[in-house]
């Protein structure tokens, strides 16, 4: 086994991996959880600044998403798992290796929920309140729109009751926190995920690890958008239930004691599973179980 020597970032040895997650905010139980169902395993994190994988050549940093971009770009991190608004914002999407699924979200403009709003036209020469200045300017640029950006760091939802401007653009999922500030969103500037980033010089080594560090990932992905089904069927109704469960490759079938009667597996998506699940009951299946699947190798 390799037993890699601590050292400052740039001295790390080659062999190995510096990933740099969200120290305590929205991504950072996923991300955690990420790296654990890739089968890595480490000491505890809380309190630490970073930590090592026992079993991967693997050092976790902690610190805040705003800042791992620029550490990746710069070669102090190797790796770092943030969403996309802060990669694209900071000026470097080129990094991104690997979407994730996860911390999905997207950045909004909005305005006074009483305040007319017939096209994106309304926000020229309008005061903009926006914690990212970089992606909005371009989509309005690319809609033709002049508007002067105000730059805040938080709390941005309350720039137009304080008076500040008449518009924001700030992350929104659920809508609520917009309502509660008597605002309604109107445009959909970005959409964004959690990803994966790469400095751009890994060493061959490295380069080697992430791209198991990615196949495990996708695994971890596949997996999660997939559900194991099992399910009896009459002889009479196979091909109906075949047509309705491709599988991977094609569900197994097996004969049960019972004369006339098989077990059939397979593999449904989730996002099919309800509308497949009722079809296959319709055609006659019966004891349908589905199961979670903790990894789906390609
Ligand atoms: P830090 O202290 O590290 O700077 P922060 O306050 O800037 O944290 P968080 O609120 O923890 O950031 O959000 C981190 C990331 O999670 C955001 O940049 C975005 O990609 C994603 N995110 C933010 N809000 C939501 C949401 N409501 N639902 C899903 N994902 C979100
Ligand atoms: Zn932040």
């Amino acid at each position: 086994m390799l037993v890699p020597r601590r050292g400052r970032a740039r001295q790390l040895p080659h062999f190995m991996l510096r990933l740099a997650i969200q120290k305590s905010g929205r991504l950072s139980e996923d991300s955690l959880a990420l790296i654990r169902e890739c089968g890595i395993n480490f000491l505890s994190t809380s309190y630490k600044l970073k930590t090592e994988a026992t079993n991967f050549p693997l050092e976790i940093l902690f610190l805040r998403d705003d800042d791992i971009p620029g550490y990746v770009k710069d070669g102090v991190a190797d790796l770092g798992i943030v969403g996309q608004n802060v990669l694209v914002e900071a000026g470097y999407p080129n990094l991104e290796v690997e979407t994730l699924g996860f911390s999905k979200c997207r950045l909004s403009l909005a305005v006074p929920r009483a305040d007319a709003y017939p096209s994106i036209e309304t926000l020229q020469g309008k005061n903009i309140a926006t914690s990212y200045p970089n992606i909005l300017g371009r989509y309005l640029a690319d809609h033709g729109v002049q508007a002067n950006l105000h730059t805040i760091s938080g709390s941005v939802e309350i720039a137009p009751s304080i008076g500040l401007a008449e518009a924001i653009c700030d992350i929104v999922s659920s809508g609520s926190t917009l309502l509660g500030n008597g605002l309604r969103e109107v445009e959909t500037v970005f959409r964004s995920e959690a990803v994966l980033i790469a400095q751009p010089n890994l060493t061959a080594e490295q380069q080697d690890l992430l791209e198991q560090l990615q196949f495990r990932m996708q695994a971890v992905r596949r997996a999660k958008r997939s559900k194991y089904i099992l399910l009896n069927a009459p002889v009479s109704a196979l091909d109906e239930v075949r047509r309705l469960l491709p599988g991977i490759k094609s569900p197994t079938v097996t004969p049960l004691a019972e004369a006339g009667w098989v077990s059939v597996q397979s593999v449904v998506q989730e996002d099919e599973f309800w509308h497949i699940t009722s079809q296959l009951k319709a055609v006659g299946a019966e004891g349908i179980l589905v199961l979670p699947i903790e990894k789906m190798i390609a």
